[in-house]
């Protein structure tokens, strides 16, 4: 399964770091982390600052809504309060995948339905897996497309260790 992780407020880089650590304690273990990028806000509503966004390739046990409990958990666990939807946030996770499965209900919709026009999620997405998933297909070629539209640079790397990345059943 792949998450999309962003934070727009404080110590971005740490906010980030902290959100996978404390998956991990939900049963969400990361294998996979990609580069972080930075990048100006795309979306509605009002200015935001810009974002740093990643992508964890992470696998569970998990079904998919008690996934996005877990992740909405650690969401406010990081300090991001309700009712912040469309504005600037310490971390926001997105289920971006859960394999190939697709899922409509109405509080979980996946894959993300705006993952296709987000440069910040295929780029990270590109980094741990490549843009090839039978349940979104034509990725590559949207990012493509993207990298003509939406500015956005690398801007280094999660600062976890190994121990923190892997899977740890002990
Ligand atoms: P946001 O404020 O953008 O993080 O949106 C959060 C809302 O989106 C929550 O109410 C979720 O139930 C809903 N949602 C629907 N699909 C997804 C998804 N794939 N990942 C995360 N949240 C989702």
């Amino acid at each position: 399964m792949h998450l999309g992780l962003g934070s727009n407020v404080g110590e971005r880089l740490q906010h980030l770091e902290r959100g996978v650590l404390e998956l991990r304690r939900e049963g969400v273990h990361a294998s996979r982390l990609s580069r972080v990028w930075v990048g100006a806000y795309v979306g509605t509503g009002p200015a935001q600052p810009e974002y740093l966004n990643a992508v964890v390739e992470a696998h569970t046990s998990l079904a998919p809504l008690d996934l996005l409990a877990r992740t909405q958990s650690v969401e406010a666990r990081c300090g991001r309060p309700p009712g912040t939807h469309l504005r600037p946030r310490t971390l926001d996770i997105d289920i971006l995948f859960f394999g190939g499965w697709i899922i409509r209900n109405s509080r979980l919709v996946v894959p993300h339905p705006r993952l296709a026009a987000r440069r910040f999620v295929l780029e990270p997405l590109h980094d741990v897996a490549g843009l090839e998933n039978p349940a979104w297909p034509g990725l590559a070629a949207q990012l493509q497309l993207l990298r003509k539209q939406q500015p956005l640079q690398v801007y280094g790397a999660l600062r976890l260790r190994p121990e923190d990345r892997e899977a740890s059943h002990a």
